[in-house]
């Protein structure tokens, strides 16, 4: 007592700061593990949330007289939010979970929560009872909600005759069996190759450590993006680089071939019954995007703004290669990223090991939390002891003016079975006054440990606040009166550009000075290294966005059409030849693995189409200083918060004053250049 009364006189804040701290925040709502993990409990929670869903439309059916938005509007909307939360929960214990008998349980539940979805879209009463609810004294997201269901409800087919309609139910579920079976062999499709210790030349030490040989002294390397991108950027051994990246991109081959054709053939058969000429257009019809041809344009506009960069970048690579390569003239797609790190060095001065240092993932932890909280004005609590189906899961809640407002799980660091990549999921949809909004974020960073503290690449903290800023759209924007418009639920194809706007945080020396110290000495992060990564990392935006262009080319390409007609191997190569620069190794076969095949399908371009979005967002803010003025809450404010209560075509107005254009993104592709000759003309050179 004494000793705080003391230090409340000569320490005011920090003595507030004690108390602020103390308060805690608890939350009500049960997370998602309430008792010990197991199967009955989760099919119980699973199946419970079904049949709640189902109660409710039998409520909006049974409903008499005229009808309203009480009668019709909040059953609905309840039978929404109970078939998500089950899809959700499924989904992600397909994702995460340790055991592959409850993966396989959770695979069957997703698809059942799924098929629940689809009976509903497929309802005539449905559809009847919900065109005929009077909306005049609704208010704007009310009726905006209403409007879009009514074309989701069209788009499934709801108009169609009962065998039409009965078909296109059998095909939804299968594509949904389909889809979950592709993702499923790419889980499961980690693959190791055997490599002599010398192989390891170039590697950072901490990787070396970690990769003993074993007794048939061996070096064993995974697929696994922890153990597999350090080879691809760093080790000196081409031949290592070519057979990792060999057993990389034949990943789920050949089991996906099957798996993916019949997947795109169920989707035009779907696309066909609806009237469209292809699944494309289908695809495109609730979106930003509109149309399918939309997409070519797009892809053609991208490739017109990018090509004369990428291609001044893919010279320098080339240079770079002849040094020890005279006479060459092509680049394989293998070597991309370590010819990259090369000139990276030779001509940026910059070394991006030279950064990993000063982020040690705990650190990197909380300083995102910490840039986040600052950005968005709000505040994160950890909430202890909570069970999970795996001890390094951590609970976070949301504060905002003293209130929880949502709640996040972190699961971190890669397991056998698990989701290989970063993504965020949402856990349970925000609804004012009923329900906090949840998400997750799933990714596959180093684990910390004792004599190691885990230390990440700049491409992996960039990765973290991507997924990061995924997190705040739903958690922000979670706060709407209703489920079917609360966070992400939005057009599909706005929802890259609030996690790829935070990506640019990470080149802010202000944020950056923050959390980024030496994990060994506690030095901060130089201000020079910082602008000397950022020179760096602005090299291969060029080959960076042609590559991208050609995935979204793939993504396109495959499903524009019909499915006969289409050759996986071929579509890949042509995309790959016309709108990237280098040479694809052969015998590879990339599609088997590239996820978003399956749940983006056609619509890939929503990466690009985001990015430019993004990057026009970014240019609004105070790049000196990110925090001034009032693009912070104004951003919080008119693109986050509203979630998907209007049209996100809509939302890029309000904030902008206009629609997105391509200036910004060349202006970020351009950066290097610009930087770099500034640099190279005040260092006299
Ligand atoms: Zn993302």
């Amino acid at each position: 007592m004494l000793l705080a009364a003391r230090l409340a006189i000569f320490c005011l804040p920090m003595f507030l700061a004690a108390i602020l701290s103390a308060q805690t925040i608890t939350v009500s709502q049960p997370t998602i593990w309430v008792s010990k993990p197991d199967v009955a409990a989760f099919e119980k929670i699973e199946n419970d949330r079904l049949a709640a869903g189902q109660r409710a439309i039998g409520t909006l059916i049974a409903a008499k007289g005229p009808r309203t938005i009480e009668n019709t509007l909040v059953p609905y909307d309840e039978a929404v939010r109970q078939n998500n939360s089950a899809g959700y929960f499924a989904g992600l214990m397909e994702q995460v979970h340790p055991d592959a008998p409850f993966r396989d349980r959770a695979t069957a539940l997703l698809t059942k929560a799924s098929a629940a979805q689809t009976a509903i879209a497929l309802n005539h009463d449905i559809y009847n009872a919900l065109a005929a609810i009077d909306l005049s004294k609704a208010d704007a997201p009310t009726r905006y909600y209403v409007q879009r269901q009514l074309l989701e409800f069209r788009l499934a087919g709801v108009d169609k005759d009962d065998a039409t309609r009965a078909r296109l139910k059998k095909l939804n579920d299968l594509a949904t069996e389909q889809q979950s079976m592709f993702d499923r062999n790419i889980s499961d499709g980690q693959k190791t190759i055997e490599a002599d210790p010398s192989e390891l030349a170039g590697l950072p030490q901490d990787y070396i450590d970690r990769h003993k040989p074993g007794a048939d002294g061996k070096i064993h390397i995974t697929t696994d993006y922890p153990d597999a991108l350090p080879v691809f950027n760093f080790a000196k051994s081409d031949d290592l680089r070519r057979r990792l990246t060999l057993a990389f991109l034949t990943r789920a081959y050949p089991k996906n071939q099957d798996v993916l054709t019949n997947l795109m053939k169920t989707r035009y058969e779907i696309a066909s019954l609806l009237g469209f000429s292809n699944w494309a257009d289908y695809n495109a019809a609730d979106k930003m995007m509109a149309k399918g041809h939309n997409i070519g344009d797009f892809i053609q506009q991208v490739d017109d703004a990018s090509r004369p960069l990428a291609k001044r970048e893919f010279e320098m690579l080339l240079a770079e290669k002849r040094k020890t390569n005279p006479g060459a003239k092509e680049i394989w797609d293998y070597e991309r990223s370590y010819l990259s790190e090369l000139v990276r060095r030779s001509q940026y001065d910059f070394d991006s090991q030279s950064v990993r240092p000063y982020f040690p993932i705990m650190q990197v932890k909380q300083g995102i939390l910490d840039a986040a909280a600052e950005l968005f004005h709000v505040s994160f609590q950890q909430e202890p002891n909570v069970p999970s189906w795996d001890p390094s899961v951590e609970t976070w809640i949301v504060i905002d003016s003293g209130k929880p407002i949502g709640r996040f799980y972190l699961d971190m660091h890669p397991r056998p079975g698990k989701f290989s990549h970063a993504e965020m999921a949402p856990v349970l949809d925000g609804i004012r006054g009923k329900q906090l909004p949840e998400a997750i974020l799933v990714c596959n960073f180093p684990v910390p440990t004792a004599t190691d503290a885990g230390l990440m690449d700049y491409g992996d903290v960039e990765t973290f606040f991507h997924e990061f800023g995924h997190l705040m759209h739903h958690i922000l924007g979670g706060q709407q009166q209703w489920a079917g418009i609360t966070g992400i639920t939005m057009e599909s194809d706005f929802v890259e550009a609030p996690s790829q706007m935070l990506e640019e945080w990470i080149r802010s020396p202000q944020v950056l000075a923050k959390f980024a110290r030496h994990y060994k000495t506690g030095e901060p992060i130089p201000a020079e290294l910082v602008a000397r990564a950022n020179r760096a990392s602005a090299f291969g935006r060029g080959f960076w966005v042609a590559r991208q262009n050609a995935l979204t080319a793939i993504s396109y390409d495959i499903y524009k059409t019909a499915p006969d007609s289409v050759d996986l191997d071929k579509a890949t190569m042509n995309a790959n030849r016309k709108y990237t620069l280098f040479t694809p190794l052969p015998e590879t076969h990339m599609w088997a693995s590239f996820g978003h095949l399956g749940g983006y399908s056609s619509a890939y371009y929503t990466y690009l189409w985001d990015k430019v979005i993004a990057e026009d967002f970014f240019l609004q803010f105070d790049h000196k200083n990110l925090l001034a003025g009032d693009a912070p809450m104004r951003y919080r404010r008119v693109v986050l918060e509203p979630g998907g209560a209007m049209s996100a075509n809509d939302l890029v107005k309000n904030f902008l004053g206009r629609p997105q254009n391509m200036v910004a993104l060349q202006h970020w592709m351009a950066e290097e250049f610009d930087s770099h000759s500034a640099a190279s003309q005040s260092s006299g050179k």
